[in-house]
């Protein structure tokens, strides 16, 4: 079983001629719809998220200002984002299903969710807009679960473009690894490999910068050796996913070369880390991917993975769960 949080909703964050735009959404649930991957989920109507869960990455001031923009009709926030009207509701709803979803996996109603929100939250940071994004979904649902008692939590971006703003959030945080796979020289500029966290919390963020033009093979390769290194370091009790897939060959503003099957292979890397750590408990939060049809593909590999591992283990398969900081690391 899966968790889906989808909602009509989500497409009144209306941005105009924008790669950003309703119809990357409006696709992929389409998508999903036709061929009977809707239905094989439990859907979820998420919540808005309350201030205090906003508080717990923004800044006050910033969750006013976003606010009132927006009640006044909204308009181009910063360089490439844009707000309308609903954008504020909306940014909320995708921050309520992505506390929502920990809340509920955590309580064990089922091992995983996927969060099909917009607008996406890598790039925002405690007192900014940035890149397409208002509040830092995937930062928010971090601290979430720290503060219903989760000790560590993995965050994993495997979106084309360095998560700047979770990376900013967590840098000195000990409780929280980050892991970022993305294109190198490339917006937003930051993610180099020497970026390892801050004096609290050193080696706990892990960049991988990857250059235009490398094989998928090599992509892949260093996405799982990097990954479990890191993770073996964190021993986290929930990971969380910021799904973009804007990494795949056809999207007009990543374009790493990936295929879709390669979500599918970076998928089942993370639900390995899980079992091995994190009772199996993943969150997924949809960020990037600009080309509908690819980006509904995508999706449809990566839910197909998430749903695959809630089947019933069968007999002897190594998915019992184990108490969280008792999961000792193996090497
Ligand atoms: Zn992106």
């Amino acid at each position: 079983m899966t968790l889906l949080y989808t909602d009509p909703r989500f497409l009144l964050h209306e941005t105009g001629r924008h790669p950003e735009n309703p119809r990357r959404l409006q696709a992929v649930v389409d998508h999903l719809d036709r061929i009977g991957l809707l239905q094989a989920c439990a859907a979820i109507e998420p919540p808005e998220a309350t201030v205090e869960q906003l508080l717990l990455v923004h800044h006050r001031e910033y969750i006013h200002r976003v606010e009132l923009f927006a009640r006044q009709g909204g308009g181009q926030i910063e360089a490439d984002t844009v707000v309308s009207s609903r954008s504020f509701d909306v940014a909320r709803l995708a921050v309520g299903a992505a506390c929502d979803a920990v809340e509920r996996v955590l309580a064990g109603q089922a091992p995983s969710a996927l969060c099909l929100v917009r607008p996406p939250g890598h790039h925002a940071l405690p007192a900014d807009a940035m890149g397409f994004c208002l509040f830092n979904n995937v930062a928010i649902a971090a601290r979430w679960a720290l503060r219903r008692g989760v000790e560590r939590v993995l965050i994993v971006d495997w979106d084309v473009h360095h998560g700047n703003g979770t990376q900013e959030v967590f840098w000195n945080d000990p409780q929280v690894g980050f892991f970022s796979i993305h294109r190198f020289p490339f917006y937003p500029g930051t993610g180099r490999a020497e970026e390892t966290g801050g004096p609290q919390a050193p080696g706990t963020i892990c960049n991988v910068p990857v250059a235009y033009g490398t094989p998928r093979t090599q992509y892949l390769e260093l996405f799982q050796t990097r990954l479990t290194e890191l993770a073996q370091r964190i021993r986290p009790q929930l990971i969380l996913i910021s799904a973009g897939f804007d990494a795949h060959r056809a999207d007009p503003i990543g374009s790493l070369d990936l295929e879709a099957e390669d979500f599918a292979r970076m998928t089942q890397v993370v639900l390995q880390l899980a079992r091995q750590f994190a009772q199996g408990r993943v969150v997924s939060l949809l960020e990037g991917g600009y080309h509908p049809q690819a980006l509904a593909q995508c999706v449809e590999v990566h839910l197909r993975e998430l749903l695959q591992v809630t089947a019933p283990a069968p007999q002897g398969e190594e998915n019992h769960a184990q108490p969280p900081g008792n999961a000792s690391p193996e090497r």
